[in-house]
């Protein structure tokens, strides 16, 4: 059985961070909205920082984490929900992901050539000139007893948000209205986003072509989109007084705001479990000249070392 993270004395050294009110939940009372206002504060600087990428790809990253963070705070799981774009541009890979207590964590694969062409030719590119064509998925891990929830579409649109859009429109048939922002600011990178999604009416019914609920949610998305990045990325601005500036004629009904941290789930022991499914000849190629094999965390870059001596196979 797998040693629990709270026993697990060879956690690696990484920040113990919690940002409260991370998340902020609302409704629009008699209207079909719902939403979450997402501010990472001072989060994104610490998962950001842990990784040595180009400012343009951090960008990128910081939405991702603001992007789990607003999604996997509507729903009801246990376990993690995951971002994951895989695409033929400079950013190969991205991956962030959230737990049901709001541990975010991530990380990107880049091909720093053409990263560097790139920029070369676009010192600002946008989301889709970073990851080229390719597939998003969103998935709702459960744990291994649990069946995968798991949605894929192709990237569509010039950044994540409206990629984030096109797929709950194809994949759920569900409208969002989305909005990210990172940036580096005097205090550090910071990110965050606005996550407005049209429900069913009250008593559970909603009609196509519903003019007053059409009509509501278009003002909702017109009040949101007067949000700007520098108030989203305002430490000193609270959650809720942002949140009634935008929505405040639109009887605004704010819920608990929910924490966000830290959240990387590596741990030695679970390496240690990987490594022993090696066998011999591949754990001693492995092997660096010091005799210790070094396995590193992408999510939190952390590395790990471990003396080959110490390390049977089980095949053995
Ligand atoms: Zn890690």
């Amino acid at each position: 059985m797998e040693t629990p993270a709270f026993l697990d004395r060879d956690r690696p050294d990484v920040p113990d961070l919690v940002v409260p009110g991370g998340v902020t939940p609302f409704y629009l009372q008699g209207r079909p909205v719902r939403g979450r206002l997402v501010r990472l504060g001072v989060l994104t600087d610490v998962l950001l920082t842990r990784h040595d990428h180009p400012n343009v790809v951090n960008r990128l990253a910081g939405k991702a984490l603001a992007l789990v963070a607003g999604l996997a705070s509507a729903l009801k799981f246990q376990g993690a929900f995951s971002l994951q774009i895989k695409g033929d541009g400079p950013v190969t890979m991205l991956v962030a992901d959230c737990t049901d207590t709001g541990a975010l964590r991530f990380y990107a694969r880049t091909d720093d050539d053409a990263l560097d062409a790139l920029l070369q030719d676009t010192p600002n590119p946008t989301d889709r000139d970073l990851l080229g064509n390719g597939y998003m998925a969103l998935t709702v891990d459960q744990g291994p007893d649990m069946e995968r929830h798991q949605g894929i579409v192709d990237l569509a649109g010039d950044d994540l948000a409206a990629m984030a859009t096109h797929y709950f429109s194809t994949s759920e048939q569900h409208a969002c209205w989305i909005y990210l922002c990172c940036t580096m600011t005097n205090a550090g990178w910071r990110a965050g986003g606005l996550v407005l999604e049209r429900i069913a009416g009250e008593g559970g019914t909603h009609v196509v072509g519903d003019e007053d609920a059409d009509a509501s949610w278009e003002t909702a998305t017109i009040l949101a989109s007067t949000l700007s990045t520098k108030e989203v990325l305002d430490d000193a601005l609270p959650s809720a007084t942002l949140l009634h500036r935008l929505f405040h004629q639109e009887d605004l009904h704010v819920s608990q705001p929910r924490a966000l941290a830290y959240g990387c789930r590596c741990s030695r022991a679970r390496l240690a479990n990987v490594l022993e499914g090696f066998d011999t000849d591949d754990l001693d190629h492995m092997c660096q000249d010091d005799g210790q094999i070094v396995m590193t965390c992408e999510f939190c870059n952390h590395d790990f070392r471990f003396p080959r001596k110490d390390i049977a196979p089980r095949s053995a």
